[in-house]
């Protein structure tokens, strides 16, 4: 490489981004190689051939309890106030109950994560409000209850609540989202997603939520903005890292990294479905999930998270869930965490250690489940770190 950098950075998403920023006010000359035709990772967002703006990986809602996080991010954008809301969409099995929420087409919904309205619209207005105080009472001290922990309570009224909610929300959402059972997948993927012991129907309870106001590109592009960063796009970075003398840092695939020589980490994909409806807006909450059949898991609507004004026309998009093969244009989105899976990543983390100017940092190279703040953070900590 004729100029001298002091740090490389392999991708350009939350974990390189972040990293770079720090480390260039730091007077690091940083050099950002990212594979893709753009910064910002999977929170990547544009405009689609309708104008709308939409996410090209999947729906990314901000959300912290993380201060400092929240506090870097905000220097490079604005937000829009924004509290995500889910909604269920599944077949109504039970038509004696009637539906405190609206029922159309045999359909019927209810908020996610499964709350004490929930329980109204799955038993009814009377019966639910009976069966919420119950809950409240046998979790006094818990504002929300895991389902696999309300699936081990032996009282027979609570456990067929416990099985209500196996079968309604998270059963089949599991098994297309990963191709097994809540059983059999880490139990903190389930966790992320309780059983509100409240009204509350919003998807998260951070303190600071929200949409970048421009969207996640533009505050991408204003964080890479500096004078002591150069941004290469269509680059393969691993070339790069041969012989690179400074720092390095490496947000992509570990397995990749090292030729997958002790053979590849499994992941799931997602293959995105977009459809541009001519009406104002097509669903009534940002995110619907299909928690019991078709083949997509979720339809997103990006205006109602974005906020963006835009009549007649707006994009939704389905996620279909499967196995990652590898094949050329595929993405490595889900990290399967479990024992075994583990095991194969620490071998790849052996060898990283050592190198000892290498750091693996971000979703991939760690083969972990972060959200955006909990990469931010990590990033955020190892730039100060170095
Ligand atoms: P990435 O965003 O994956 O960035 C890594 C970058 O490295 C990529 O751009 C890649 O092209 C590049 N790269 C890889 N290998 C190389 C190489 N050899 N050379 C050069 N570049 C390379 N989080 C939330 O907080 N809220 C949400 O609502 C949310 N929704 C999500 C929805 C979906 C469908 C998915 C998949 C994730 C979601 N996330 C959400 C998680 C969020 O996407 C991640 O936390 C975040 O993107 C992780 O950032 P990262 O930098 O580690 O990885
Ligand atoms: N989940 C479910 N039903 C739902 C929502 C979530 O079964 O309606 C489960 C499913 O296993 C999912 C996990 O909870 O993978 C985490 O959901 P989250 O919405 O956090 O997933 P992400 O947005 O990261 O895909």
């Amino acid at each position: 490489m004729k100029q001298n950098f002091d740090v490389l950075i392999a991708g350009a998403g939350f974990a390189g981004g972040v990293c770079a920023r720090v480390l260039a006010e730091k007077g690091k000359q940083v050099l950002v190689a990212e594979r893709r035709s753009h910064t910002g990772g999977n929170a990547y967002d544009c405009k689609d051939q309708a104008g709308v703006l939409i996410h090209q990986y999947g729906p990314h809602i901000f959300h912290t309890n993380d201060k400092k996080v929240f506090d870097f991010l905000s220097r490079f954008t604005k937000w829009r106030r924004y509290q995500h809301k889910v909604i269920a969409n599944l077949p109504r099995d039970n038509p004696e109950v009637v539906p405190a929420h609206k029922t159309t087409n045999g359909r019927f919904f209810f908020p996610v994560p499964f709350n004490l309205d929930s329980l109204k619209n799955a038993f009814g207005a009377k019966e639910g409000d009976r069966l919420g105080k119950k809950l409240l009472d046998a979790y006094p001290a818990q504002s929300q209850v895991t389902i696999l922990e309300l699936r081990q309570n032996p009282d027979p009224e609570i456990a067929a609540i416990a099985d209500y909610v196996y079968e309604h929300v998270f059963v089949h959402y599991t098994m297309k989202q990963w191709g097994q059972t809540p059983e059999e997948i880490d139990p903190n993927t389930t966790a992320r997603v309780p059983v509100r012991l409240s009204t509350d129907d919003r998807y998260f309870q951070d303190a600071y939520q929200g949409m970048p106001l421009e969207g996640y590109t533009a505050m991408f592009e204003r964080m890479l903005d500096h004078p002591n960063i150069q941004v290469r796009l269509n680059t393969d970075a691993r070339p790069l890292m041969k012989d690179f003398p400074g720092t390095m840092i490496y947000t992509g695939q570990a397995d990749e990294l090292f030729g997958f020589k002790y053979g590849p980490l499994p992941y799931r994909t997602l293959d995105f479905q977009f459809e541009t409806v001519q009406k104002d807006h097509f669903q009534a909450a940002g995110t619907v999930n299909y928690t019991v059949d078709e083949a997509y898991t979720r339809i997103t609507e990006f205006k109602l998270l974005t906020g963006q004004a835009l009549p007649g026309v707006t994009t939704i998009m389905k996620e279909y869930s499967r196995a990652y093969t590898g094949e050329p244009g595929e993405a490595p989105y889900y990290a399967i965490i479990n024992p075994e899976n583990n095991a194969l990543y620490s071998k790849y983390q052996a060898d990283a250690r050592k190198i000892p100017n290498l750091h693996l940092l971000g979703r991939l190279a760690e083969y972990k489940y972060y959200n955006m703040d909990a990469i931010a953070a990590r990033a955020l900590a190892l730039a100060e770190q170095l």
